[in-house]
């Protein structure tokens, strides 16, 4: 029970592997206050089966990427639990094109659900975790925002947006025993990658020097480290869990 009487907020858990991270933390004794943005039907599921294996969950509707909403979500699980010692920023998504191609829209939406969200829900919890002088903030980047892709030029960018806002938090907020570390996953199989042609997909995974694509539990094993006391000098970091496509 490494999270035991902890209070968590992750975005994006709906699915995926913002789901596997609520799961895990419900294992590790955490209180989890979890978010969506379209998916009523699956959250609702998620928080029954949550609080079915005697875990404390609750859902909510919030849009990550406005501020009055992240601010909005912050007041209710004040209200309801007291505070929050652990955020997790997962909430992401893709819309891919070449450059050429990309309209000005979908810069945007990209930039402000993937990396506009970090700072709204970080600057929300701020108040409450310099007041417990402790707090551990995790920031969901991507090994793209690491090395760049072809045709992610908004995804890649928001990504690396997320590792220097990690390191700056982290700079900020050290003395006051807030951390805030990244984690780059490289490719885990979700919701997200089934779109993908299967030829393409075990392409990859061969080009992988441990040869499969990621689990969602892996990434959600990373964030129970970085949630917890184990990595109570951890901080400014960026974790690679990608199987060994990245090594610097
Ligand atoms: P996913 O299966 O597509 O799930 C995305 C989650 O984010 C869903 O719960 C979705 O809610 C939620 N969401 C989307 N827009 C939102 C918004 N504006 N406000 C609140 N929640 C929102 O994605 P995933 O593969 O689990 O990815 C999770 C994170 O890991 C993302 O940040 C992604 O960029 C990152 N990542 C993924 C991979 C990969 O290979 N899968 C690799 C590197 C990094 P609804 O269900 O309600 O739409």
């Amino acid at each position: 029970m490494l999270l035991k009487g902890k209070i968590a907020i992750i975005t994006g858990a709906s699915r995926g592997i913002g789901e596997s991270i609520a799961r895990s933390f419900i294992a590790q004794g955490a209180t989890v206050a979890f978010t969506y943005i379209g998916s009523t039907e699956r959250a609702v599921e998620l928080e029954e089966s949550l609080t079915a294996e005697g875990g404390q969950a609750r859902g909510f509707k919030s849009d990550a990427s406005k501020m009055e909403d992240a601010e909005h979500l912050v007041k209710e699980v004040l209200d309801a639990y007291g505070g929050v010692d652990i955020l997790v920023n997962n909430a992401g998504i893709t819309d891919d094109t070449l450059l050429m191609r990309m309209s000005e829209d979908q810069w945007d939406r990209v930039i402000n659900v993937n990396l506009k969200s970090c700072f709204n829900l970080t600057k929300s919890v701020l108040r409450t975790m310099l007041k417990a002088r402790s707090g551990s903030i995790i920031n969901i980047s991507s090994v793209v925002g690491v090395k760049g892709n072809a045709g992610q030029a908004n995804y890649a960018a928001s990504k690396a947006g997320i590792l220097g806002f990690t390191k700056s938090v982290a700079l900020e907020l050290g003395s006051r025993n807030i951390r805030s570390n990244a984690i780059a996953p490289g490719f885990i199989e979700t919701e997200m990658t089934e779109k993908l042609d299967e030829a393409t997909v075990q392409g990859w995974r061969e080009g992988i020097p441990l040869k499969r694509g990621g689990t969602p539990e892996d990434v959600a094993n990373a964030c129970v480290f970085l949630a917890s006391d184990m990595s109570s000098y951890v901080t400014g970091q960026t974790l690679n869990v990608c199987g060994g496509m990245v090594t610097a």
